[in-house]
């Protein structure tokens, strides 16, 4: 029986048979038990058979992967300790020392440290391109030793909106997979993998979680990529660590995720406690309606500031006038919640504003279930120097709001009484 999103969101992973909890229980374990010395020793030659250790797999938890894989509609899942773990994790996968990855400049600044700097000193060179280059440029930017092409549905804090097909394209051109982060849209605005992405990973602390009550990631495999093309050796060749099994050979389809987990979940031991992934399924019971109402809202803010003769610009994919209005169209099915307006002035009147605010609360996050406001000139991109900042888009009299779920009037009025205040 294939089910609309708001039915997975409540359903998928988990079904309780005769007397079993309603609700997801938290089997807080580290460990498992075995009958006799035979059966877990079988564990350990097939991993997908049974739980041996909390370190790599959790009930609670796995019951949440599930939920998640069928709402991308992807082939299984692994969660992880944080969305920085999860695109860790998605790209050593296919990248060790020697080899490279490209993706658009226009990532999110955790992204941007980790492939530009902490990777780097691994070995893993990233190859930084314009999201919207066209494919001859794109096409350049490849090496010999290029395994992967990654890239944001909605990219946080720019909110340009990704050609996936294209990108797909060009990666299944050069025989590697396309690693989507889909944080922003979630699978309820977007399903990268029905576009072409064969990896689909999340930060769940943002809209997946929504209540801004646990950091969390999650890796989504399509396991639609074909690994056996000669570029991926670690998937097809044996693993010396794990009795010389080969990825493809005993897992088919699901290499990817299941090398994930067995190596280098194993191995650098970034798995969720079963209370965390327990917090996270609240959240996703409910992410289809509130991402209606986060798009509602988000549409509303924008349109009023807008209009308003205090704002310089606004930026919002859901708005006709935005550069990334059409390819919004065509790639999801409502904009988020996230906006970012430039107030008229000086950095002045954009500290002055968001002072101002009553309701709006000031947050190092986006996708609170509150409205939240953030000066990310002075915050989260403080580092850059006003060189940096031009480059990355951001002036001082940028403000991101993220649009919560108070009643549409209340968000207004609180805009509004703050827009006054400012000259
Ligand atoms: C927040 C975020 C991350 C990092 O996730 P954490 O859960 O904070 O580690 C990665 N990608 C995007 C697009 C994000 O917004």
């Amino acid at each position: 029986m294939s089910m609309k999103d708001e039915t997975l969101c409540l359903h998928a992973g988990y079904s309780p048979q005769n007397s079993e909890p309603r609700v997801v229980p938290i089997i807080q374990s580290t460990t498992y038990v075995y009958n006799n010395m035979e059966e877990v020793g079988a564990v350990f030659d097939d991993p997908t058979k049974s739980i041996i250790y909390s370190r790599f797999a959790n009930p609670t938890v796995m019951a949440v992967e599930q939920k998640i894989a069928a709402l991308e509609g992807g082939l299984a899942a692994m969660c992880t300790t944080s969305g920085q773990a999860a695109v860790l994790i998605a790209i050593l996968n296919l990248c060790k020392a020697g080899d490279s990855f490209v993706s658009p400049i226009q990532i999110y600044g955790g992204a941007t440290n980790l492939f530009a700097h902490t990777l780097n000193k691994l070995g893993i060179e990233c190859i930084f391109v314009d999201c919207n280059a066209d494919e001859e440029t794109l096409n350049k930017a490849f090496k010999h030793n290029t395994k992967a092409v990654f890239g944001e549905t909605l990219s946080n804090p720019s909110l340009a909106v990704l050609d996936i097909e294209k990108f797909a394209e060009v990666a299944h051109t050069h025989h590697v997979p396309l690693i989507i982060d889909n944080t922003f849209a979630t699978p309820v605005l977007c399903k990268p993998i029905e576009f072409g992405a064969d990896i689909v990973v999340h930060s769940t602390s943002k809209y997946m979680d929504g209540h801004a009550v646990q950091v969390g990631g999650v890796i989504v495999d399509s396991g639609r990529f074909n690994w056996q093309n000669g570029n991926f050796p670690d998937m097809t060749n044996p693993d010396v660590t794990y009795h010389g099994i080969s990825y493809t050979e005993s897992y088919g389809a699901s290499a990817y995720i299941i090398k994930a987990r067995m190596q280098l979940m194993r191995d650098y031991g970034v798995y969720p406690a079963a209370h965390s992934a327990f917090l996270l399924n609240l959240g996703l019971e409910t992410l289809s309606i509130r991402m209606e109402r986060y798009c509602q809202n988000a549409l509303k803010v924008a349109e009023y500031l807008n209009a308003s003769d205090k704002i310089q610009t606004v930026t919002y994919p859901g708005l006709a006038s935005d550069k990334y209005y059409e390819m919004a169209k065509k790639y999801l099915k409502g904009s988020s919640g996230v906006i970012s307006c430039e107030l008229k002035g000086d950095r002045g009147n954009a500290i002055k504003f968001i002072n101002a605010l009553k309701l709006a609360s000031i947050e190092v996050h986006v996708a609170d279930i509150r409205t939240s406001v953030l000066h990310p000139a002075s915050t989260t991109h403080r580092q850059l120097t006003a060189e940096q900042l031009a480059e990355a888009g951001i002036s001082d009299s940028l403000v991101r709001i993220s649009v919560g779920l108070e009643h549409i009037d209340d968000i207004l009025e609180d805009i509004g009484q703050a827009l006054e205040s400012v000259s």
